[in-house]
């Protein structure tokens, strides 16, 4: 157990979850998926295409009303102990969206945030710095379960 703990914790996994976001925040995401300069991967993660393999949860949206159920019900598949990231403002307050008819979060009302990236979208050096706070997070949390 201690040595898979050890493996996992230099291989963390994101998985990326859009919340209704007007993709502004995951274009940014996605730079750092893909430009060099900005490469999240250098600070020994990866992303993944399903939730049940994630052990970061990036959120990107205000969590709007039409996608609420289907986001609750991806973040329940993603194992624990996992670390949730809000990016942007809009999962941490609503951001422009805040009040609307058509809005459900913040996302906190729902499930805890150990992370918030503000920014209307955060810059990709923010959410670099964010992401590392993830992993250490996620490192702690394996070596308290292991
Ligand atoms: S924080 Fe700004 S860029 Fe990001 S989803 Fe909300 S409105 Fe779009």
């Amino acid at each position: 157990m201690a040595l898979f703990s050890n493996v996992a914790a230099r291989s963390p996994w994101l998985y990326r979850i859009n919340a209704g976001s007007c993709n502004g925040c995951d274009v940014e995401l996605a730079t750092t998926a893909c430009i060099p300069r900005f490469d999240v991967e250098r600070l020994g993660c990866q992303y993944c295409g399903s939730p049940k393999h994630a052990d970061i949860v990036l959120i990107t949206g205000p969590l709007t009303a039409r996608v609420k159920e289907k986001v609750l019900r991806v973040y329940q598949e993603i194992p624990d102990p996992k670390v949730t990231v809000a990016v942007g403002i809009c999962p941490i307050s609503g951001g422009v969206f805040r009040d609307s008819y058509a809005i459900e979060g913040p996302i906190d009302r729902y499930f805890d945030v150990d992370v918030n990236i503000p920014g209307c979208p955060p810059r990709p050096q923010a959410i670099l710095e964010g992401v590392a706070q993830a992993i250490e997070i996620w490192k702690q949390r394996l070596q308290e379960a292991s």
